[in-house]
């Protein structure tokens, strides 16, 4: 997975402003390496100072910690600054492998650490959190507050992640517009024999999720199931599996993932 440079367009989404933070396209301790879960912070910066006094150091870091700390600033007005692209320091050591620095995007939003939070802040943190799992193709439960996927840190504070969630898987499925999948699909690449690719998980676990795998697909491995699932190599016992799929869908079985597999692999 390259830069994220469509953060900005995924912000706007939301119809909160949008403030793009100068050089925020080529900003990241490297590219972002996959995007499989979103954490929820705040800054515990002043409880006052504007609407979003954190911005320099969520950007350019602190002592002992190189910014970007996160991709996403989320201001007291519901204000969304886009300040980074690439991969983000923002949770590490994570309790959760889909939310560590390469598998999740961050968002700091402002807040002192027990100040109230303003409702069209919050209004705006469910959003974008919305909007992230629209264009990531990833379900609400995947939304994790950073205390929740970190045994030391408290953030953000007083929000009940439960409804929180229960908020976005809403905003998610109420909109109209094409379907999540028709929008992921435009931008999957082809998979074929030989590609070595993160995509390759995503056909993995799809197959694996539609029961197109069988145990004797992974007896051989010595970690079995999890690591099967985790090859990031489209072998050729995988693309006997794709060709099983395409016959069970009626699709012309050619063992090659593209825009007529990938609709049915993904549909949910
Ligand atoms: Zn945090």
């Amino acid at each position: 997975m390259p830069y994220l440079t469509q953060l900005a367009d995924v912000a706007r989404r939301t119809g909160h402003p949008v403030t793009e933070s100068a050089g925020w396209k080529t900003r990241g301790h490297g590219p972002q390496p996959e995007v499989q879960g979103i954490v929820c912070h705040h800054t515990a910066g002043p409880p006052g100072g504007g609407d979003y006094p954190s911005l320099a150091v969520v950007r350019d870091g602190r002592p002992g910690l190189d910014g970007p700390l996160s991709h996403f600033g989320l201001g007291r007005s519901g204000r969304i600054h886009v300040i980074a692209a690439g991969r983000c320091w923002h949770n590490a050591p994570s309790t959760s492998p889909l939310h560590d620095n390469s598998s999740s995007i961050g968002i700091e939003a402002e807040n002192s650490g027990s100040q109230p939070w303003p409702e069209v802040q919050l209004d705006a943190y469910r959003s974008l959190c919305a909007e992230l799992c629209v264009e990531f193709g990833l379900p609400a439960s995947r939304v994790k507050a950073h205390r929740e996927v970190n045994t030391a840190k408290p953030d953000p504070h007083s929000i009940d992640m439960n409804d929180f969630r229960a908020a976005v898987a809403v905003l998610i499925t109420g909109g109209a517009g094409p379907s999540w999948t028709e929008e992921i699909v435009k931008d999957l690449p082809l998979i074929r024999l030989g590609d070595d690719s993160y995509d390759v998980k995503t056909v993995r676990g799809c197959l694996f999720a539609r029961g197109h795998v069988p145990p004797t697909a992974y007896a051989g491995t010595t970690a079995g199931l999890e690591e099967w699932l985790k090859s990031t190599s489209c072998d050729s016992g995988l693309v006997e599996l794709v060709r099983g799929f395409q016959r069970a869908e009626g699709i012309d079985d050619d063992g090659i993932v593209g825009p007529g597999t990938w609709p049915s692999l993904l549909r949910v």
